[in-house]
């Protein structure tokens, strides 16, 4: 199923006829909590799958450009991401390279991880804001997955169980010396979306081909088999660290080709069985 949030924090999926509205799923939340909405419905997916089914099939279903798309998960607790995780980006960036060999890295203290703010997730029509006019920021395309489950130190084997679904993420980034979570925190630096791909449609996260375009020209390319630390690594790893929750997202990474964006630029990430996303680019400054 494909899920995404939209208008004031309604959740619908989409299906070939439009989207058909499933908010009433999750139950009354107070206004000042609809921002939550999409948390308690993929934690209480399992419990509800049939009956979303239900309604997803009865309908009725709104035209897609009669909504306006918001982040599928709009605000999620926690924005996990992996740092340099192809190794061709790591030539291009000049760091170190990181070979993690065959050993299983769930409990691995070598591998990165940084937290971006959860405050810069925006969605599919909102606008990627530069902050500053004089400083290198770039695109990076990555494929994000979306946690399900409650889970602390999640062992290797079952890690693919508390990943909720995919979907397409740009990790804005502000080049420097200044910490990774300043730089890649900033407001509007998360677009996700247009929608999380249930899990059970992607066979193989590791199978997935992501592609971005700077208007029209592609500048990053590559496969999610080149990831050094697999998708099962990263959820194991990352939940060694920090409990996962439901909505969490998790940026697996990017690719070698990241560029800078400037004002007027549209960025366009399209990833395999996942989905296509346009973002422009304008200053705020
Ligand atoms: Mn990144």
């Amino acid at each position: 199923m494909k899920i995404v949030s939209f208008d004031d924090y309604r959740i619908g999926v989409l299906t070939d006829d439009g989207v058909v509205d499933v908010t009433p799923v999750v139950g009354p939340v107070p206004d000042s909590l609809k921002w939550a909405r999409m948390l308690v419905f993929i934690e209480d997916w399992d419990k509800n799958k049939a009956t979303i089914e239900k309604m997803a099939q009865d309908g009725p279903a709104v035209d897609l450009d009669k909504v306006r798309l918001m982040a599928p998960v709009p605000s999620p607790r926690k924005v996990y991401a992996a740092p340099a995780n192809y190794r061709a980006h790591q030539d291009e960036m000049k760091v170190a390279n990181f070979s993690p060999g065959a050993a299983d890295l769930a409990a691995s203290a070598d591998y990165g991880m940084f937290l971006k703010a959860s405050s810069s997730v925006v969605g599919p029509q909102d606008t990627i804001l530069r902050p500053y006019t004089d400083r290198l920021i770039h695109h990076e395309s990555e494929l994000v997955m979306v946690i399900g489950k409650h889970g602390s130190t999640i062992p290797l084997a079952e890690s693919m169980n508390y990943v909720f679904g995919y979907t397409c993420g740009l990790d804005i980034t502000v080049r420097g010396s200044e910490d990774r979570s300043k730089r890649k925190s900033f407001d509007t630096f998360a677009p996700i979306g247009p929608y999380i791909v249930t899990a059970d449609e992607i066979a193989d996260p590791g199978d997935l081909e992501v592609s971005l375009y700077v208007n029209e020209d592609l500048k990053q390319h590559a496969f999610t088999k080149d990831l050094i630390v697999d998708c099962p690594n990263l959820v194991a790893n990352m939940s060694w660290v920090a409990t996962m929750e439901p909505g969490d997202l998790l940026f697996t990474g990017t690719p070698d080709g990241v560029g800078e964006i400037k004002p007027g630029d549209m960025v366009t990430i399209t990833i395999s069985g996942v989905g296509e996303m346009s973002v422009p680019v304008e200053s705020r400054v």
